[in-house]
């Protein structure tokens, strides 16, 4: 059953010998709330499909990503987010494969989605529809210790230095190859990363710069990039993102993160946020057993 607070339904009762159909006039409405997703333990049976958008979707027939496979480790496993489209975990084990090639160490791979996608109680907004997974700059020596390094502990080191934005000291050649790689993918439609780290390496690149294209600049995004893959085939009901404009997006737009208005765009904490009306076959997947 969904949660009653899903169903503040104002005529439910005129509709009392319509239950159904009020039922469905009330899913329609309204957000569930974001801990009815989180109950979901289970992915939903049936095929892989992507609905709706990452910021208001869900997704059916989810597959998980493994613990560890050749080059990646998934870290912070006891939050359940570990779970996404099969493209997205293909995208994961192909990063993986290529950063196992140089000997950078191990990817960890922070969180995908929810088993069933939907809204998360914390940490993101988006993640909702299988589409999303972050991947730390960090890389870690061995499985044993990325979780050593992540499971209950503090983000490992910001690539970025406070203010100014230049790189850190932990920024380097296995960030910078690790970041060209995923966004090399054709799988790839776009890259949350911190300005500072879109300008280094708009700076650095050298050669093809085309992948520069969708490294987006966003807040945060500091000690790990934010991957999108595409809207899959046999997902008539994914809502793909408006395109990301033409060029390599390291001119003006870069130059205008590092303005004083570009400060205090983002949502303050706890500031409340409008909640959209939920696709119906999200509804649909919720309620199913
Ligand atoms: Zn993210």
């Amino acid at each position: 059953m969904p949660p009653s607070r899903a169903l503040p339904c104002p005529v439910r009762t005129r509709l009392a010998v319509l239950p159904a159909l009020c039922a469905l006039w009330c899913w329609s409405g309204s957000a569930p709330a974001a801990s009815a997703w989180a109950a979901i333990a289970t992915p939903s049976r049936g095929p892989s499909e992507v609905i709706g958008t990452p910021a208001n979707g869900c997704v059916g027939g989810a597959g998980a990503l493994p613990e560890s496979g050749p080059g990646f480790v998934s870290v912070r496993r006891a939050r359940h987010r570990f779970f996404g489209h099969p493209d997205l975990l293909r995208l994961v084990q192909d990063l993986g494969r290529t950063a196992a090639r140089r000997n950078f160490g191990l990817v960890m791979i922070g969180d995908l989605s929810q088993p069933r996608g939907g809204q998360m109680p914390s940490s993101h907004h988006s993640h909702q529809n299988g589409l999303d997974v972050d991947v730390w700059f960090t890389l870690a020596p061995t499985a044993q210790a990325a979780r050593q390094l992540m499971d209950d502990r503090p983000d490992p080191p910001s690539m970025v230095q406070p203010g100014t934005l230049a790189s850190s000291g932990a920024w380097g050649e296995p960030q910078r190859f690790l970041l060209e790689t995923a966004a090399r993918n054709p799988a790839v439609d776009r890259i949350f990363v911190n300005p500072g780290i879109k300008r280094a390496v708009c700076n650095e690149a050298q050669g093809d710069r085309a992948w520069l294209r969708k490294l987006r600049p966003w807040w945060g995004h500091d000690a790990h990039f934010h991957v999108r893959i595409r809207c899959p085939a046999g997902s008539p009901q994914c809502e793909p993102q408006a395109a990301i404009p033409a060029g390599e997006g390291c001119g003006a737009d870069l130059a205008w993160w590092f303005k004083p208005q570009a400060k205090g765009t983002t949502r303050k904490k706890g500031e409340p946020r409008a909640e959209p009306i939920a696709p119906a076959a999200c509804m649909a997947l919720l309620r199913d057993n």
